[in-house]
Protein backbone atom coordinates (compact mmCIF):
# COMPACT_ATOMS: atom_id res chain seq x y z
CA UNK A 1 0.00 0.00 0.00
CA UNK A 2 2.67 2.48 -0.33
CA UNK A 3 1.78 6.00 -2.35
CA UNK A 4 5.28 7.66 -2.02
CA UNK A 5 5.79 8.04 -5.45
CA UNK A 6 4.12 11.58 -4.53
CA UNK A 7 5.25 14.72 -4.43
CA UNK A 8 6.49 16.44 -0.89
CA UNK A 9 5.18 19.59 0.05
CA UNK A 10 8.15 21.79 -1.32
CA UNK A 11 6.84 20.68 -4.66
CA UNK A 12 3.52 22.11 -4.46
CA UNK A 13 3.22 25.73 -6.12
CA UNK A 14 1.23 27.01 -3.37
CA UNK A 15 3.32 25.90 -0.65
CA UNK A 16 4.65 28.31 2.24
CA UNK A 17 2.05 30.96 0.85
CA UNK A 18 1.27 31.35 4.07
CA UNK A 19 3.87 34.13 5.42
CA UNK A 20 3.33 33.64 9.39
CA UNK A 21 5.12 30.03 8.99
CA UNK A 22 8.48 28.38 7.19
CA UNK A 23 7.04 24.98 7.75
CA UNK A 24 10.36 22.48 6.84
CA UNK A 25 9.80 18.74 5.31
CA UNK A 26 9.71 16.95 8.65
CA UNK A 27 8.43 19.97 10.86
CA UNK A 28 4.57 18.93 12.03
CA UNK A 29 2.92 21.52 9.31
CA UNK A 30 5.39 20.36 7.06
CA UNK A 31 4.23 16.73 7.42
CA UNK A 32 0.48 18.08 6.98
CA UNK A 33 1.26 19.83 3.64
CA UNK A 34 2.69 16.70 2.52
CA UNK A 35 -0.37 14.55 3.53
CA UNK A 36 -2.81 17.09 1.65
CA UNK A 37 -0.52 16.70 -1.48
CA UNK A 38 -1.06 12.85 -1.23
CA UNK A 39 -4.61 12.86 -1.27
CA UNK A 40 -5.36 14.99 -4.04
CA UNK A 41 -4.99 12.76 -6.79
CA UNK A 42 -7.53 10.76 -5.30
CA UNK A 43 -10.75 13.40 -4.40
CA UNK A 44 -11.53 14.22 -8.23
CA UNK A 45 -13.28 17.48 -9.09
CA UNK A 46 -12.79 17.79 -5.21
CA UNK A 47 -8.96 18.93 -5.69
CA UNK A 48 -11.03 22.12 -6.62
CA UNK A 49 -11.26 23.23 -3.42
CA UNK A 50 -8.12 21.43 -1.62
CA UNK A 51 -6.06 24.83 -1.03
CA UNK A 52 -9.01 25.25 2.04
CA UNK A 53 -7.22 22.18 3.57
CA UNK A 54 -3.89 23.97 3.17
CA UNK A 55 -4.99 27.39 4.96
CA UNK A 56 -6.63 27.26 8.09
CA UNK A 57 -9.93 29.42 8.90
CA UNK A 58 -9.08 31.06 12.07
CA UNK A 59 -5.59 31.48 14.34
CA UNK A 60 -5.44 33.52 17.09
CA UNK A 61 -2.29 34.02 18.99
CA UNK A 62 -2.68 35.89 22.73
CA UNK A 63 -0.01 37.24 25.02
CA UNK A 64 -0.74 35.41 28.63
CA UNK A 65 0.52 37.46 31.23
CA UNK A 66 0.92 35.62 35.09
CA UNK A 67 1.50 36.73 38.16
CA UNK A 68 4.39 34.44 39.75
CA UNK A 69 3.71 33.32 43.43
CA UNK A 70 7.04 35.25 44.16
CA UNK A 71 5.26 38.72 42.41
CA UNK A 72 6.72 38.51 39.61
CA UNK A 73 5.04 38.79 35.94
CA UNK A 74 5.75 36.26 33.30
CA UNK A 75 4.40 36.63 29.88
CA UNK A 76 3.59 33.18 27.82
CA UNK A 77 2.50 32.52 24.04
CA UNK A 78 -1.21 31.31 23.88
CA UNK A 79 -2.47 30.13 20.57
CA UNK A 80 -5.90 28.93 19.24
CA UNK A 81 -6.55 27.79 15.79
CA UNK A 82 -9.48 26.75 14.13
CA UNK A 83 -8.16 25.09 10.93
CA UNK A 84 -12.03 24.06 9.54
CA UNK A 85 -15.31 24.73 10.57
CA UNK A 86 -16.49 23.77 7.42
CA UNK A 87 -18.45 20.55 9.33
CA UNK A 88 -19.59 22.19 12.45
CA UNK A 89 -17.77 23.77 15.41
CA UNK A 90 -14.14 23.71 16.24
CA UNK A 91 -12.94 20.71 18.26
CA UNK A 92 -9.25 19.72 19.36
CA UNK A 93 -7.29 19.97 22.56
CA UNK A 94 -4.93 22.48 24.46
CA UNK A 95 -1.10 21.53 24.71
CA UNK A 96 0.72 22.89 27.77
CA UNK A 97 4.33 22.37 26.36
CA UNK A 98 7.61 24.52 26.46
CA UNK A 99 7.89 23.61 22.77
CA UNK A 100 4.32 24.59 21.35
CA UNK A 101 4.25 26.83 18.22
CA UNK A 102 1.93 28.17 16.07
CA UNK A 103 3.05 25.89 13.23
CA UNK A 104 2.36 22.97 15.66
CA UNK A 105 -0.76 24.08 16.79
CA UNK A 106 -1.65 24.63 12.78
CA UNK A 107 -0.83 20.75 12.33
CA UNK A 108 -2.29 19.56 15.11
CA UNK A 109 -5.48 21.19 14.32
CA UNK A 110 -5.54 20.24 10.54
CA UNK A 111 -5.05 16.82 11.83
CA UNK A 112 -8.40 17.58 13.99
CA UNK A 113 -10.01 18.34 11.16
CA UNK A 114 -8.99 15.08 9.36
CA UNK A 115 -9.98 13.14 12.16
CA UNK A 116 -13.34 13.97 13.03
CA UNK A 117 -13.91 13.74 9.59
CA UNK A 118 -12.38 10.24 9.06
CA UNK A 119 -14.68 8.99 12.19
CA UNK A 120 -18.05 10.94 10.53
CA UNK A 121 -18.23 13.36 13.76
CA UNK A 122 -20.11 16.42 12.96
CA UNK A 123 -17.35 18.60 13.99
CA UNK A 124 -14.76 21.05 12.25
CA UNK A 125 -10.79 20.57 13.69
CA UNK A 126 -8.70 23.21 16.18
CA UNK A 127 -6.22 23.01 18.97
CA UNK A 128 -4.66 25.43 21.33
CA UNK A 129 -1.85 25.38 23.88
CA UNK A 130 0.59 27.42 25.94
CA UNK A 131 3.81 27.40 25.55
CA UNK A 132 5.08 26.98 28.93
CA UNK A 133 6.42 23.78 30.88
CA UNK A 134 3.59 23.67 33.14
CA UNK A 135 5.96 21.31 35.61
CA UNK A 136 8.03 24.61 36.20
CA UNK A 137 4.37 26.40 37.59
CA UNK A 138 2.84 25.71 41.37
CA UNK A 139 -1.20 24.74 41.54
CA UNK A 140 -1.95 28.26 41.45
CA UNK A 141 -0.16 29.09 39.15
CA UNK A 142 -1.08 26.61 36.80
CA UNK A 143 -4.86 27.92 37.68
CA UNK A 144 -4.62 31.28 36.86
CA UNK A 145 -2.65 30.75 33.70
CA UNK A 146 -5.27 28.30 32.64
CA UNK A 147 -7.81 31.37 33.99
CA UNK A 148 -6.14 33.86 31.62
CA UNK A 149 -5.80 31.79 28.61
CA UNK A 150 -9.26 30.98 28.76
CA UNK A 151 -10.39 34.85 28.96
CA UNK A 152 -8.29 35.25 26.30
CA UNK A 153 -9.36 33.05 23.63
CA UNK A 154 -12.95 33.45 25.21
CA UNK A 155 -13.64 35.19 21.95
CA UNK A 156 -13.74 32.54 20.08
CA UNK A 157 -14.42 29.52 21.86
CA UNK A 158 -18.31 28.49 22.82
CA UNK A 159 -20.34 25.27 23.21
CA UNK A 160 -21.80 25.97 19.41
CA UNK A 161 -18.18 27.02 18.51
CA UNK A 162 -15.57 25.77 19.24
CA UNK A 163 -15.03 23.23 21.87
CA UNK A 164 -11.45 22.68 23.62
CA UNK A 165 -10.18 19.33 25.55
CA UNK A 166 -7.20 17.72 27.16
CA UNK A 167 -4.19 16.96 25.40
CA UNK A 168 -0.17 16.28 26.42
CA UNK A 169 0.21 18.24 29.97
CA UNK A 170 -3.35 18.89 30.58
CA UNK A 171 -5.94 17.45 32.46
CA UNK A 172 -9.62 17.35 33.98
CA UNK A 173 -8.79 19.53 36.32
CA UNK A 174 -7.65 22.01 33.63
CA UNK A 175 -11.09 21.95 31.94
CA UNK A 176 -12.88 22.26 35.34
CA UNK A 177 -11.12 25.97 35.19
CA UNK A 178 -11.72 26.66 31.86
CA UNK A 179 -15.10 25.39 32.01
CA UNK A 180 -15.60 27.94 35.03
CA UNK A 181 -13.96 30.76 33.46
CA UNK A 182 -15.86 30.64 30.22
CA UNK A 183 -19.32 30.46 32.84
CA UNK A 184 -18.09 33.26 34.70
CA UNK A 185 -17.70 35.47 31.76
CA UNK A 186 -20.60 34.60 29.45
CA UNK A 187 -23.13 34.44 33.09
CA UNK A 188 -24.16 30.92 32.61
CA UNK A 189 -23.03 27.33 33.55
CA UNK A 190 -21.84 25.83 30.35
CA UNK A 191 -20.73 22.62 30.94
CA UNK A 192 -20.36 21.40 26.77
CA UNK A 193 -17.90 24.76 26.49
CA UNK A 194 -14.71 21.94 27.14
CA UNK A 195 -14.90 18.12 27.29
CA UNK A 196 -12.53 15.82 29.29
CA UNK A 197 -14.21 17.21 32.33
CA UNK A 198 -14.89 15.66 35.71
CA UNK A 199 -17.88 13.57 35.88
CA UNK A 200 -18.68 16.04 38.92
CA UNK A 201 -19.08 18.94 36.65
CA UNK A 202 -20.79 16.91 32.86
CA UNK A 203 -17.84 14.54 32.36
CA UNK A 204 -17.96 11.74 30.84
CA UNK A 205 -17.60 7.84 32.11
CA UNK A 206 -14.67 6.32 29.81
CA UNK A 207 -13.44 9.33 28.57
CA UNK A 208 -9.86 9.13 30.54
CA UNK A 209 -9.20 6.42 29.15
CA UNK A 210 -10.98 6.85 25.49
CA UNK A 211 -8.13 7.43 23.43
CA UNK A 212 -6.00 4.06 25.02
CA UNK A 213 -9.23 2.35 24.39
CA UNK A 214 -9.57 3.14 21.09
CA UNK A 215 -6.00 2.70 20.44
CA UNK A 216 -6.57 -0.54 21.68
CA UNK A 217 -9.31 -1.51 19.48
CA UNK A 218 -8.39 0.03 16.16
CA UNK A 219 -4.55 -2.16 17.20
CA UNK A 220 -6.44 -5.33 18.21
CA UNK A 221 -8.48 -4.78 14.33
CA UNK A 222 -5.53 -4.30 12.66
CA UNK A 223 -3.47 -7.18 13.68
CA UNK A 224 -6.68 -9.56 13.51
CA UNK A 225 -6.37 -8.33 9.72
CA UNK A 226 -3.29 -8.39 9.45
CA UNK A 227 -2.57 -12.10 11.05
CA UNK A 228 -0.30 -11.21 13.84
CA UNK A 229 -1.62 -12.86 17.15
CA UNK A 230 -2.48 -10.91 20.08
CA UNK A 231 -1.38 -13.38 22.51
CA UNK A 232 2.17 -13.34 23.14
CA UNK A 233 2.88 -10.23 20.87
CA UNK A 234 5.27 -7.88 21.82
CA UNK A 235 4.61 -4.61 22.24
CA UNK A 236 6.77 -1.37 22.52
CA UNK A 237 5.71 2.09 23.51
CA UNK A 238 6.88 5.83 23.85
CA UNK A 239 5.10 7.69 26.49
CA UNK A 240 3.16 6.78 29.51
CA UNK A 241 0.36 9.27 29.83
CA UNK A 242 -3.23 9.64 29.12
CA UNK A 243 -2.79 7.70 26.05
CA UNK A 244 0.18 5.24 26.13
CA UNK A 245 -0.68 4.09 29.72
CA UNK A 246 -4.13 2.64 29.01
CA UNK A 247 -3.19 1.36 26.20
CA UNK A 248 -0.19 -0.48 27.58
CA UNK A 249 -3.07 -1.96 30.40
CA UNK A 250 -5.48 -2.87 28.06
CA UNK A 251 -2.60 -4.47 25.76
CA UNK A 252 -1.36 -6.65 28.65
CA UNK A 253 -4.08 -7.58 29.57
CA UNK A 254 -5.27 -9.55 26.49
CA UNK A 255 -2.15 -11.40 26.55
CA UNK A 256 0.50 -8.89 24.86
CA UNK A 257 4.07 -8.44 26.39
CA UNK A 258 4.98 -5.20 26.84
CA UNK A 259 8.70 -5.52 25.83
CA UNK A 260 10.31 -1.41 26.12
CA UNK A 261 8.69 1.85 27.62
CA UNK A 262 10.24 5.06 26.96
CA UNK A 263 9.15 8.58 28.44
CA UNK A 264 11.07 12.23 28.73
CA UNK A 265 12.66 10.75 31.92
CA UNK A 266 14.29 7.37 30.96
CA UNK A 267 13.91 4.23 28.37
CA UNK A 268 13.34 0.37 30.05
CA UNK A 269 13.33 -2.82 28.34
CA UNK A 270 11.56 -5.88 29.42
CA UNK A 271 11.62 -8.97 26.98
CA UNK A 272 10.07 -10.84 29.48
CA UNK A 273 7.31 -7.76 29.51
CA UNK A 274 6.09 -5.34 32.23
CA UNK A 275 4.13 -5.90 34.99
CA UNK A 276 2.12 -2.97 33.70
CA UNK A 277 -0.33 -2.72 37.21
CA UNK A 278 3.58 -1.78 38.83
CA UNK A 279 4.86 0.14 36.10
CA UNK A 280 1.42 2.54 36.30
CA UNK A 281 1.55 2.76 40.00
CA UNK A 282 5.42 3.78 39.69
CA UNK A 283 4.61 6.80 36.91
CA UNK A 284 1.83 8.11 39.38
CA UNK A 285 4.25 8.26 41.93
CA UNK A 286 7.27 10.02 40.50
CA UNK A 287 5.65 11.16 37.48
CA UNK A 288 8.31 9.03 35.16
CA UNK A 289 8.72 5.40 33.93
CA UNK A 290 12.78 5.90 34.87
CA UNK A 291 13.78 4.45 38.11
CA UNK A 292 11.39 1.79 37.74
CA UNK A 293 13.35 -1.53 38.93
CA UNK A 294 11.16 -4.21 36.98
CA UNK A 295 13.32 -3.63 33.76
CA UNK A 296 16.59 -2.97 32.51
CA UNK A 297 17.36 0.94 31.88
CA UNK A 298 18.87 1.32 28.26
CA UNK A 299 19.68 4.12 25.89
CA UNK A 300 17.04 6.29 24.21
CA UNK A 301 17.94 5.34 20.79
CA UNK A 302 18.05 1.87 21.71
CA UNK A 303 14.12 2.09 21.99
CA UNK A 304 13.64 2.49 18.13
CA UNK A 305 15.88 -1.00 17.58
CA UNK A 306 14.54 -3.39 19.98
CA UNK A 307 12.74 -6.36 18.63
CA UNK A 308 9.08 -6.24 19.00
CA UNK A 309 5.73 -6.85 16.76
CA UNK A 310 3.95 -3.69 17.62
CA UNK A 311 5.57 -0.41 18.42
CA UNK A 312 3.08 2.36 20.19
CA UNK A 313 4.39 6.01 19.72
CA UNK A 314 2.17 7.90 22.38
CA UNK A 315 4.34 10.78 23.02
CA UNK A 316 4.84 13.67 20.57
CA UNK A 317 4.76 14.31 17.12
CA UNK A 318 7.88 13.72 14.13
CA UNK A 319 9.22 10.80 16.61
CA UNK A 320 9.79 8.49 13.87
CA UNK A 321 12.31 9.95 11.80
CA UNK A 322 14.19 8.28 8.49
CA UNK A 323 16.74 6.87 10.40
CA UNK A 324 14.75 5.43 12.92
CA UNK A 325 12.09 4.04 10.52
CA UNK A 326 15.01 1.99 8.80
CA UNK A 327 15.83 0.33 12.17
CA UNK A 328 12.20 -0.55 13.52
CA UNK A 329 11.62 -4.34 14.13
CA UNK A 330 7.99 -3.49 14.26
CA UNK A 331 5.31 -5.47 11.79
CA UNK A 332 2.87 -2.39 13.11
CA UNK A 333 2.99 0.73 14.02
CA UNK A 334 0.04 2.65 16.04
CA UNK A 335 -0.13 5.93 15.77
CA UNK A 336 -1.53 6.82 19.34
CA UNK A 337 0.18 10.10 19.41
CA UNK A 338 -0.76 12.87 16.64
CA UNK A 339 1.89 12.88 13.58
CA UNK A 340 4.93 10.74 15.15
CA UNK A 341 5.56 9.93 11.59
CA UNK A 342 7.48 12.16 9.09
CA UNK A 343 6.74 11.41 5.22
CA UNK A 344 9.77 10.02 4.35
CA UNK A 345 9.96 7.75 6.70
CA UNK A 346 6.15 6.95 5.97
CA UNK A 347 7.82 6.11 2.65
CA UNK A 348 10.63 3.62 4.18
CA UNK A 349 7.99 2.15 6.25
CA UNK A 350 5.91 1.10 3.17
CA UNK A 351 8.54 0.15 1.91
CA UNK A 352 9.62 -2.65 4.28
CA UNK A 353 5.98 -3.40 4.65
CA UNK A 354 5.62 -2.51 8.08
CA UNK A 355 2.13 -1.05 8.24
CA UNK A 356 1.10 2.50 10.41
CA UNK A 357 -2.38 2.72 11.18
CA UNK A 358 -2.93 6.38 11.33
CA UNK A 359 -3.19 8.86 13.97
CA UNK A 360 -6.27 10.25 12.35
CA UNK A 361 -8.63 6.67 13.00
CA UNK A 362 -5.86 5.37 16.02
CA UNK A 363 -6.16 7.95 18.67
CA UNK A 364 -9.69 8.86 17.47
CA UNK A 365 -11.44 7.22 20.63
CA UNK A 366 -10.43 10.42 22.79
CA UNK A 367 -12.49 12.95 20.37
CA UNK A 368 -15.30 9.81 20.04
CA UNK A 369 -16.15 9.85 23.56
CA UNK A 370 -15.47 14.12 23.47
CA UNK A 371 -18.44 14.20 21.35
CA UNK A 372 -20.53 11.82 23.41
CA UNK A 373 -19.49 14.13 26.19
CA UNK A 374 -20.95 16.80 24.67
CA UNK A 375 -23.67 15.33 23.46
CA UNK A 376 -24.68 14.43 27.38
CA UNK A 377 -24.33 18.01 28.53
CA UNK A 378 -26.44 19.30 25.96
CA UNK A 379 -29.30 16.74 27.09
CA UNK A 380 -28.01 16.46 30.39
CA UNK A 381 -28.90 13.00 30.58
CA UNK A 382 -25.59 10.61 31.04
CA UNK A 383 -24.92 7.37 29.70
CA UNK A 384 -23.55 4.34 31.67
CA UNK A 385 -19.87 3.47 30.84
CA UNK A 386 -20.85 0.32 28.75
CA UNK A 387 -22.83 2.14 26.76
CA UNK A 388 -19.94 4.48 26.08
CA UNK A 389 -17.56 1.98 25.01
CA UNK A 390 -20.11 -0.01 23.01
CA UNK A 391 -20.65 3.14 20.92
CA UNK A 392 -17.20 3.98 20.63
CA UNK A 393 -15.97 0.50 19.47
CA UNK A 394 -19.45 0.45 16.89
CA UNK A 395 -17.87 4.19 15.48
CA UNK A 396 -14.07 3.16 15.49
CA UNK A 397 -14.29 -0.46 14.21
CA UNK A 398 -16.77 0.62 11.43
CA UNK A 399 -14.77 4.00 10.51
CA UNK A 400 -11.37 1.90 10.42
CA UNK A 401 -12.82 -0.79 7.91
CA UNK A 402 -14.02 1.47 5.86
CA UNK A 403 -10.63 3.64 5.16
CA UNK A 404 -9.01 -0.01 5.20
CA UNK A 405 -11.25 -0.79 2.41
CA UNK A 406 -10.59 2.40 0.82
CA UNK A 407 -6.49 2.35 0.87
CA UNK A 408 -6.83 -1.73 -0.52
CA UNK A 409 -9.70 -0.23 -3.36
CA UNK A 410 -6.93 2.84 -4.25
CA UNK A 411 -3.87 0.55 -3.65
CA UNK A 412 -2.91 3.09 -1.31
CA UNK A 413 -1.57 3.65 2.60
CA UNK A 414 -3.95 3.61 5.10
CA UNK A 415 -3.30 7.24 6.25
CA UNK A 416 -3.70 8.23 2.52
CA UNK A 417 -6.93 6.03 2.90
CA UNK A 418 -8.11 7.73 5.56
CA UNK A 419 -7.46 11.04 4.24
CA UNK A 420 -9.27 10.29 1.03
CA UNK A 421 -12.43 9.47 3.10
CA UNK A 422 -12.03 12.62 5.91
CA UNK A 423 -11.00 14.62 2.71
CA UNK A 424 -14.19 13.66 0.62
CA UNK A 425 -16.77 14.65 3.20
CA UNK A 426 -14.70 17.98 4.49
CA UNK A 427 -14.55 18.98 0.88
CA UNK A 428 -17.85 17.78 0.09
CA UNK A 429 -19.21 20.14 3.09
CA UNK A 430 -17.01 23.27 1.73
CA UNK A 431 -18.76 22.47 -1.52
CA UNK A 432 -22.36 22.49 -0.79
CA UNK A 433 -21.58 25.78 1.39
CA UNK A 434 -19.85 27.33 -1.17
CA UNK A 435 -18.34 30.92 -0.59
CA UNK A 436 -19.81 33.49 1.18
CA UNK A 437 -20.44 35.88 -0.08
P1 LIG B 1 0.58 13.10 28.41
O1 LIG B 1 1.17 14.40 28.77
O2 LIG B 1 -0.40 12.47 29.32
O3 LIG B 1 1.76 12.02 28.17
C1 LIG B 1 2.83 12.27 27.31
C2 LIG B 1 3.84 11.16 27.48
O4 LIG B 1 4.90 11.37 26.54
C3 LIG B 1 4.48 11.15 28.86
O5 LIG B 1 4.70 9.82 29.27
C4 LIG B 1 5.81 11.87 28.62
O6 LIG B 1 6.81 11.51 29.54
C5 LIG B 1 6.14 11.37 27.23
N1 LIG B 1 7.13 12.22 26.57
C6 LIG B 1 7.14 13.57 26.50
N2 LIG B 1 8.22 13.99 25.82
C7 LIG B 1 8.90 12.88 25.47
C8 LIG B 1 10.10 12.65 24.76
N3 LIG B 1 10.83 13.66 24.29
N4 LIG B 1 10.51 11.37 24.57
C9 LIG B 1 9.78 10.32 25.05
N5 LIG B 1 8.62 10.49 25.72
C10 LIG B 1 8.19 11.75 25.93
O7 LIG B 1 -0.02 13.29 26.94
P2 LIG B 1 -1.14 12.43 26.22
O8 LIG B 1 -2.44 13.10 26.44
O9 LIG B 1 -0.97 10.99 26.58
O10 LIG B 1 -0.77 12.66 24.69
C11 LIG B 1 0.22 11.88 24.03
C12 LIG B 1 -0.01 11.99 22.53
O11 LIG B 1 -1.31 11.53 22.21
C13 LIG B 1 0.08 13.42 21.97
O12 LIG B 1 0.60 13.35 20.65
C14 LIG B 1 -1.38 13.83 21.90
O13 LIG B 1 -1.60 14.85 20.94
C15 LIG B 1 -2.00 12.52 21.49
N6 LIG B 1 -3.43 12.43 21.77
C16 LIG B 1 -3.91 12.59 23.03
C17 LIG B 1 -5.28 12.43 23.25
C18 LIG B 1 -5.87 12.50 24.62
O14 LIG B 1 -7.05 12.19 24.77
N7 LIG B 1 -5.13 12.85 25.64
C19 LIG B 1 -6.14 12.17 22.18
C20 LIG B 1 -5.61 11.99 20.90
C21 LIG B 1 -4.25 12.12 20.72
Amino acid sequence: MADGSRPLPHSSPLFSNLSYVHPSPTSPWGTYLAQVDRVVPYIGELARWAETLRRPKRTLIVDVPLELDNGDIAHFEGFRVQHSLSRGPGKGGVRYHPDVTLEEVMALAAWMTVKNAAVNLPYGGAKGGIRVDPKMLSRKELERITRRYTSEIGVIIGPQQDIPAPDVNTNPQIMAWMMDTYSMNVGATATGVVTGKPLNLGGSLGRVKATGHGVFVTGREAMRRLKIPLEGARVSIQGFGNVGAPAAELFARSGAKIVAVQDHGGTLYNPGGFDVNALTAHVEQFGTVAGFTGGEAIGSEDFWSVQTDVLIPAALEGQITEARAARLTAKLVLEAANGPTVPVADDILAERGIVVLPDVICNSGGVIVSYFEWVQDFSSFFWSEEEVNQRLDKIITGALGHIWDTAERHKISLRTGAFVVACGRILTARAERGLYP
